[in-house]
């Protein structure tokens, strides 16, 4: 399928059955900011919970945090953002609009009299290239002066690094351990795009792990390994998953050794997560900025050390637009084209669909009572109109993998029939049976 008609179609499927919609959209939207209707948000927070299950509940190593989106302004010195954070633009002083210098619909050298606007065409319009930070002000307090400037955080391992002798004092952990967190992250991007790939406002699933110096290597090769391996565990196909290592000329300051995991979107190969080495920048940097030692006592090797941390940081939004690019296919099937997200039953939002054949017999009784029934356990959603064929279409469409049906048999028989999406087969199951079969099939790894 085109690049641009598997986008065009995603977000317009995204829209007409509630998984993302443009934010503030009766007021025309704002650029690069998006919301997500009933069916994404089950989606995102599928995703969020798979990752909190895998990193946090099923390890004895790593603890949850959740740290405001506020922070103490020099932490982002500390961290390097306030000076480096940057991308260097150039307006176009014809039709006001603004480039990254690196973009590539830019014709000619900005700054020079042979570069043309890609927007208004103009020539000779276009700024040197100016360094913007990328990260969102705001004020505290009641005067808005340059003493009373907050960021909103644009990544939420600052909050962990910030912590990170408080986890280790009120929880039983020791290094090598861990600290995961799921939280809001802000940056102005200035080329945004691709719906929910690249915006404004996002969430990160961050994990930093607090390793000896010297066995930092060896974590990272762990991580790299359980990280790749937890993207095929929510059904991504791996053969559209692959590893890119950043050279010497990508590597981020304070990095050692990074890794990016990148999927295979319509529009290229594009990064969904970073692990990283960031040795003790961190630590070290907010030792110096804050005066407080973050040295850890190794109380068996009696030596005092700072922590490297391994990073783990992967989008949520990016995952979960992964997710749908990876699940939507379109079939023919008896002539008519079936769209389906082929999701993992575990990522699906809605698990099944519950149906009266018709609305007669006491069919529609009977599938109300299922319904509340199931409802106690997963999300399941009841539809008695139309016909049953577009019935089983609308589900396809949303990734639901069960469809249940009541019928003129299941009164006597107390069986109902479930039809998988995949493979659009029927089996009958009895009415009693229906919340274990279904829910042995949706507990994700
Ligand atoms: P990119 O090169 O795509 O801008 P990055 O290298 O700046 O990403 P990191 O700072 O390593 O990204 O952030 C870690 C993860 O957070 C990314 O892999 C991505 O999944 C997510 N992420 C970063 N920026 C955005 C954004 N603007 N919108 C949505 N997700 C984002």
């Amino acid at each position: 399928m085109a690049e641009n008609t598997l986008m065009e179609k995603l977000v317009s499927l995204a829209k007409r059955r509630g998984f993302v919609f443009q934010s503030s959209e009766i007021y025309g939207g704002l650029g690069s900011v998006w919301d997500y209707g009933p069916l994404g948000v089950e989606l995102k927070k599928n995703v969020k919970d798979r990752w909190w299950r895998a990193m946090v509940h099923a390890r004895d190593d790593i603890e949850g945090l959740d740290a405001a989106i506020l922070m103490h302004p020099r932490v982002w010195e500390a961290s390097g953002h306030v000076a480096g954070f940057t991308d260097p633009l150039v307006d176009c002083k014809q039709c006001k609009n603004r480039f990254r210098a690196d973009d590539k619909r830019i014709k000619g050298t900005p700054g020079q009299p042979d570069a043309q606007c890609p927007v208004c065409g103009s020539k000779g319009t276009l700024t040197e290239p100016r360094l913007f930070n990328l990260m969102f002000k705001t004020f505290m307090g009641p005067v808005e002066e340059q003493a009373a400037v907050v960021y909103l955080r644009p990544e939420t391992a600052q909050g962990i690094y910030v912590n990170y002798q408080n986890v280790l004092n009120s929880s039983r952990q020791r290094v090598p351990f861990g600290i995961a967190q799921i939280g809001k992250a802000f940056r102005n991007e200035i080329t945004p795009g691709n719906f929910i790939f690249r915006t404004r406002e996002f969430e990160q699933m961050e994990m930093q792990f607090f390793v000896k110096p010297g066995t930092d290597m060896e974590w990272f090769e762990r991580w790299r390994e359980w990280r790749m391996e937890w993207h095929k565990s929510i059904g991504l196909t791996p053969t559209r998953l692959r590893w890119h290592a950043h050279g010497p000329g990508e590597l981020a300051h304070y990095a050692k050794a990074a890794y990016d995991i990148e999927y295979e979107f319509p529009f290229g190969w594009q990064e969904i997560e970073g692990v990283h080495n960031r040795t003790d920048f961190d630590l070290g940097r907010h030792q110096e900025y804050s005066g407080k030692k973050l040295e850890y006592f190794d109380q068996a090797a009696n030596e005092r050390y700072l922590p490297y941390i391994v990073e783990t940081s992967a989008g949520a939004d990016r995952v979960t637009l992964t997710l749908m690019a990876d699940a939507y296919r379109e079939e023919t099937v008896e002539g008519e084209t079936r769209v389906v997200l082929g999701f993992d039953p575990g990522i699906a939002p809605i698990k099944a669909g519950v149906f009266p054949l018709v609305k007669k017999d006491g069919m529609a009784e009977l599938a109300d009572r299922i319904y509340h029934d199931l409802k106690r356990h997963f999300p399941v959603f009841y539809d008695d109109s139309g016909a049953i064929g577009r019935r089983y279409r609308r589900m396809d469409e949303a990734g639901t993998p069960f469809c249940i049906t009541v019928d003129g048999d299941t009164q006597a028989g107390q069986t109902v029939t479930v039809r998988a999406r995949d493979t659009m087969t029927q089996e009958r199951v009895a009415i009693d049976q229906l919340a274990e079969y279904i829910g042995s099939r949706i507990r994700g790894s």
